[in-house]
């Protein structure tokens, strides 16, 4: 048969791994704190359509996207009435009764969100649930410091509202001993008191989960470690990998000495070499900053990137492999002989970037379901 009707190339998410991963962190959590789950960005770019129900059967109960567009297109694969979704940049980029209507709750990150949302409110004679969102240091989204103490001295503003939490969300968690965790803690502390509501607390990340009780509160918002990616900078990392991504090798060839590879033939061969031309490329998602940094795995062993790399494959030296593959065997680009974080650092990036990077030609499957 031939070798030439197969894939060209393969995205394997083990939704298993997904739930494995989403259960070792509720486990780390303190009692009575639950924990959702940030499928942002069509989760992490490994699909919320499958990844979302598969969370909701572990008993995720609560899903934060970024955008509107990702609420309404999470609401067919979630049960309304148990699963909340939440929209992290707010009441942007539909209407209120759209919100309304599908059962989603945006952030309230500014003054300027609570006016809108609270107006929405009155108009509807309904107290509209929502998220308030206070920034202890990340200076991105949220109330400033200034914005809580001013609120806190007058409510009215949500009065029409119903705050279901109020969250931050942390700059450093990554980092465990640095000082701003602890600071953000401190802050965030101090701003719940003043405003003191009847409502709960969200505060963690994945890697605030592992900071400990002190950063839980009420509903910790992971996102990166549930798809496997290191939590925090040091030590093992206690989360499986969710993705194996394979390439095809297209063609082998030798070269002589002081040949050239790829585009701008930037690198030149210092001795006679076996090169394999492998089926994936920056279009792809294989970063083109993995240009003479980057190693895929044939046959269990690290073969490096030559030359650039170009939109739809790259180039591989398999001299020191003891077999050499021939066109059509399989290269693994991520997958359990190199991780997604060990495949980011050689591109100078963070798994995340990875992830989301991850192109829409790889023929996708769904393992563990
Ligand atoms: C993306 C995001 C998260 C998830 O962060 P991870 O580092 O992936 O766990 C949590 N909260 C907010 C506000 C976010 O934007």
């Amino acid at each position: 048969m031939s070798n030439y009707a197969g894939a060209l190339s393969t995205l394997e998410i083990h939704l298993d791994a997904i739930a494995r991963n989403y259960l070792l962190l509720t486990k780390k959590l303190k009692t009575g704190a639950d924990c959702a789950a940030v499928v942002k960005a069509d989760a992490y770019g490994l699909g919320a359509a499958a990844v979302a129900p598969a969370l909701f059967a572990q008993g995720c109960r609560h899903f934060f996207v970024a955008h509107f567009d990702e609420a309404a297109a999470l609401r067919p694969v979630l049960p309304e009435k148990d699963a909340v979704i939440y929209v992290l940049n707010g009441p942007w980029g539909a209407e209120p009764r759209d919100f309304i209507a599908g059962g989603f709750v945006p952030i309230l990150n500014s003054l300027s969100d609570i006016a809108h949302w609270s107006a929405a409110a009155k108009a509807d004679n309904r107290r509209h649930p929502a998220l308030l969102h206070l920034d202890t240091g990340m200076n991105r989204l949220g109330l400033s410091a200034k914005e809580a103490e001013s609120l806190s001295r007058d409510k009215s503003a949500l009065l029409s509202l119903d705050i279901r939490y109020i969250m931050s969300h942390l700059a450093c968690a990554d980092e465990p001993d640095h000082p701003k965790n602890r600071e953000q803690l401190a802050l965030f502390r101090r701003l719940t008191d003043a405003l003191s509501m009847p409502c709960r607390y969200s505060f963690a990340n994945s890697a605030g989960i592992f900071l400990g009780p002190d950063y839980h509160f009420d509903l910790a918002r992971p996102g990166c470690a549930l798809y496997g990616i290191r939590p925090q900078d040091k030590g093992p990392n206690p989360m499986q990998g969710t993705v194996t991504l394979k390439g095809r090798i297209l063609q082998v060839r030798m070269i002589d000495i002081s040949s050239t590879v790829g585009y701008g033939a930037s690198y030149k061969a210092v001795a006679p070499a076996n090169c394999a031309t492998v089926s994936v490329g920056y279009a792809d998602g294989y970063l083109r900053s993995h240009t003479g940094r980057g190693a895929v795995v044939i046959g269990g062993q690290k073969c490096p990137v030559i030359g650039r790399v170009s939109m739809d494959t790259i180039i591989v030296d398999t001299t020191a492999l003891n077999i050499q593959p021939a066109a059509g065997d399989w290269a693994e680009i991520i997958g359990p002989a190199q991780g997604v974080d060990e495949v980011a650092e050689q591109a100078g990036t963070i798994g995340y970037e990875i992830l989301t990077s991850l192109g829409k030609r790889y023929k996708r499957s769904y393992t563990g379901g």
